[in-house]
């Protein structure tokens, strides 16, 4: 399928890019790595008259640790956080994530900032940034502003961004001795999550998270309780998932989703 004309604009700041938002409205879309917007373009889901490209803007490539917090630039691609040295030092769960998305080219060219926009309940960042307490950073007309991870995702494709913002970073505080994984039972071509589990303990106590079992990603306070009572993994595992709306689709049905969501927690918990 070929997408409907469009006006391709590179940004070359993010005041830029803000500016282009605001002139063109409801008419314009930004561009990072086009791995979800471009599908959607070319099978004519959506349309737009002006793509903003933000995919190169320098302030938005960046990894950097501040503070005991790790910033990650919106652009940074997937396969750029698979080989960041920062990352796999200290925060090992991301370097991990980053690996098990799509294939080479889809790591290559998809970008954490596009993914967490785009909030494609199968994507494997919300889990993982919901069980790291990382906060979402984003930019607009109006100024800045810095949304934690529990209020960004609101549901299926729908996020805390307003008109007009974009996301420029990811704030993921760093604790030392922390332990942490994510895993995923995937779909078999694409590797989009059927159920995704992240789970982290820290001196925080414990975060486990959930993505691709229902249209929003979500923190399971059951689990989290259960194990800072010291239960089992187990034992843990076997409170995942319910009382939350499970999806269903031709891959897995309701029953078989949340089964597979005790599975992988129960893998998770027992491998940290
Ligand atoms: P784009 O497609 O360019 O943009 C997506 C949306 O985000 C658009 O609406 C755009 O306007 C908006 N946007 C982009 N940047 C910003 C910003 N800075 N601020 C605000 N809004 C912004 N994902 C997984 O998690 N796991 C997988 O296993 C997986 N497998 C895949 C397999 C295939 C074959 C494909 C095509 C994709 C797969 N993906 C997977 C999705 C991939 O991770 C994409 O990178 C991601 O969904 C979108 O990121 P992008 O940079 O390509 O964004």
């Amino acid at each position: 399928m070929i997408p409907s004309n469009f006006n391709y604009i590179k940004a070359k700041s993010v005041d830029e890019a803000i500016a282009l938002m605001d002139q063109h409205g409801d008419d314009a879309r930004l561009l990072a790595g086009g791995h979800s917007l471009v599908p959607s373009l070319k099978l004519r889901l959506t349309d737009y008259d002006h793509l903003i490209d933000v995919s190169k803007i320098p302030e938005l490539r960046n990894i950097e640790e501040q503070d005991g917090v790790i910033h990650i630039g919106a652009m940074v691609t997937h396969g750029e956080i698979v080989k960041s040295d920062l990352i796999k030092e200290k925060l090992s769960i991301f370097s991990q994530a980053a690996d098990l998305i799509g294939d080479v080219q889809v790591r290559n060219l998809g970008t954490i900032g596009g993914s967490i926009a785009h909030a494609d309940p199968a994507a494997d960042w919300p889990g993982v940034l919901l069980a790291t307490d990382a906060h979402i950073h984003v930019q607009g007309k109006g100024g800045s502003r810095k949304i934690a991870a529990e209020d960004f995702f609101l549901g299926l494709y729908s996020t805390a961004l307003e008109d007009g913002e974009m996301i420029t970073s990811i704030g993921v505080p760093v604790h030392t001795g922390a332990k942490s994984t994510y895993i995923k039972f995937m779909q078999p071509a694409s590797r989009f999550a059927i159920v995704g589990c992240a789970a982290v303990i820290n001196g925080n106590g414990a975060r486990v998270a959930f993505n691709g079992v229902s249209a929003t990603p979500f923190r399971d306070k059951d689990v989290e309780a259960s194990l800072d009572r010291g239960d089992s993994a187990e034992a843990a595992a076997s409170n995942a998932a319910e009382g939350v709306s499970i999806m269903s689709d031709h891959f897995a049905s309701e029953a078989y989703r949340k089964q597979m969501a005790k599975v992988y927690c129960k893998r998770a918990l027992a491998s940290l």
